[in-house]
């Protein structure tokens, strides 16, 4: 009996699944037009929705009973970090000296966990050193540990100094033994070195790339802000992407970096914390996206209270940047600028990422806006419109379930009680 269990764990985890299945909910969101769907059956076959219609009032037998919930296409946080999670400054330098990247691989197959257990059966991984997030995204994949699809940026790209370069603020002596970083760590200083971190992300075995416009708040380094790319340079980037199919994503807290990025033709804007007017009609004019990670800049700006919990150059920038995110927010979607939900997940606990709708309800957008920057425009951005972000035939079979209604408390999208990934049941309380 006891192998049988096993053994049945271990088909779960292969992502092996029961040829059909069907999903009864108790109610449906077309995240599209917003409206509910009373009593659906959702038949999955090998992990693909194949047809969606009224519940039989004689249940298939084997069927999974979710009539008392309430159903909507797995969530996707298009910006996480899941490599990594954030801890006092003491234990990250105690880590950048004793940790080795087995040790963060290991660590990160919880951080991947929790995360889908929340609901969010599709990540964007925007960064990770020595490219563990495309190992982890092979792990998962594989079906060798539980976690959320990914997409992933591998190494995310630099300047000299700047946000993401991996020998800020070591001791020359360190910083000497270890060299300078180039194009292979993900460190470039001209739009040839850009061209070339591409072509690396592209045999690291990146889905996207990933770009740091300016300063970041929580980089060894002292402005959260400045410009950190010429625009040669972001063009470089952007060209060398094409050619590879991959979407450009770029960190920015500065209104000029945050500007550059767009006329080179970014994707996606992460954070965009300062953007001024003239940022706001650019990503109207270019189609950018806007990814805001509200969650990220409430927990800096909270943990900044403590005097020992960040660095002395980073407190000062979560204090001032932290709050100024969901004003922000606020201001963007109100002029209508497109937006795709991210939260920076790693820079607070895993698993927690739910709690961005509730920042953004409360900055002013509507619940099912809210779901659709995390289904529909999600998967936009992902460039996976056909397969993620709703559930019709043709769509992975990913469904989460909560009690209630969301549209009426989005904060019931904290308390996911059902988890399908691509026909395979991870949680069903
Ligand atoms: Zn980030």
């Amino acid at each position: 009996m006891k192998q049988l269990v096993a053994a049945g764990l271990l088909l779960s985890l292969n992502g092996a699944h029961a040829a059909t299945q069907t999903v009864d909910c108790g109610r449906l969101l077309d995240v599209k037009s917003g409206a509910w769907r009373e009593r659906v059956s959702i038949v999955i076959e090998d992990g693909t929705v194949k047809s969606i219609g009224p519940m039989a009032s004689t249940p298939a037998p084997g069927r999974i009973d979710l009539s008392g919930k309430s159903c909507l296409p797995g969530l996707i946080d298009m910006h996480v970090h899941l490599t990594g999670e954030t801890q006092p400054a003491v234990d990250a330098y105690r880590d950048r000296l004793t940790a080795d990247p087995a040790d963060m691989a290991y660590r990160s197959v919880k951080y991947a966990e929790r995360t889908l257990m929340a609901g969010f059966t599709t990540v964007r991984d925007l960064g990770a050193e020595q490219a563990l997030n495309v190992s982890l995204k092979r792990a998962i994949a594989a079906g060798a540990i539980p976690g959320p699809r990914m997409f992933t940026a591998g190494k995310s790209i630099a300047t000299a100094g700047g946000h993401a370069d991996p020998t800020n603020n070591l001791s020359h002596f360190l910083s000497h033994a270890i060299g300078t970083p180039g194009p292979a760590q993900g460190v470039i200083n001209s739009p040839d070195e850009g061209r070339q971190a591409v072509r690396e992300r592209y045999k690291e075995g990146a889905d996207l790339i990933k770009i740091t416009a300016t300063g970041g708040v929580l980089s060894q380094a002292a402005s959260g802000q400045n410009s950190q790319y010429t625009e040669d340079e972001l063009k470089a980037i952007v060209s060398t992407a094409r050619d590879y199919g991959f979407r450009v994503a770029a960190h920015a807290h500065g209104a000029e970096g945050l500007k550059r990025a767009l006329r080179a033709g970014v994707d996606s804007i992460e954070h965009g914390t300062l953007m001024d007017d003239e940022s706001v009609a650019l990503f109207k004019k270019t189609g950018g996206w806007y990814v805001p990670t509200i969650s990220a800049g409430r927990y800096v700006a909270d943990k900044a209270k403590d005097p020992n919990y960040y660095s002395a150059l980073v407190r000062p920038k979560a204090a001032a940047i932290g709050p100024q995110l969901q004003a922000t927010f606020a201001r963007a979607y109100k002029a209508g600028v497109k937006i795709a939900f991210g939260t920076d997940a790693g820079v607070f606990p895993h698993g927690e990422n739910a709690k961005e709708f509730g920042y953004m309800v409360e900055a002013g957008m509507t619940p099912i806006d809210a779901i659709r920057a995390a289904t529909i425009h999600a998967a936009t951005l992902l460039d996976q419109p056909k397969r993620l972000g709703m559930l019709e035939p043709g769509f992975a079979g990913d469904i989460v379930a909560v009690d209630g209604d969301p549209l009426r408390d989005i904060k019931l999208l904290e308390q996911v009680k059902f988890v399908m990934k691509e026909g395979v049941v991870y949680k069903n309380l």
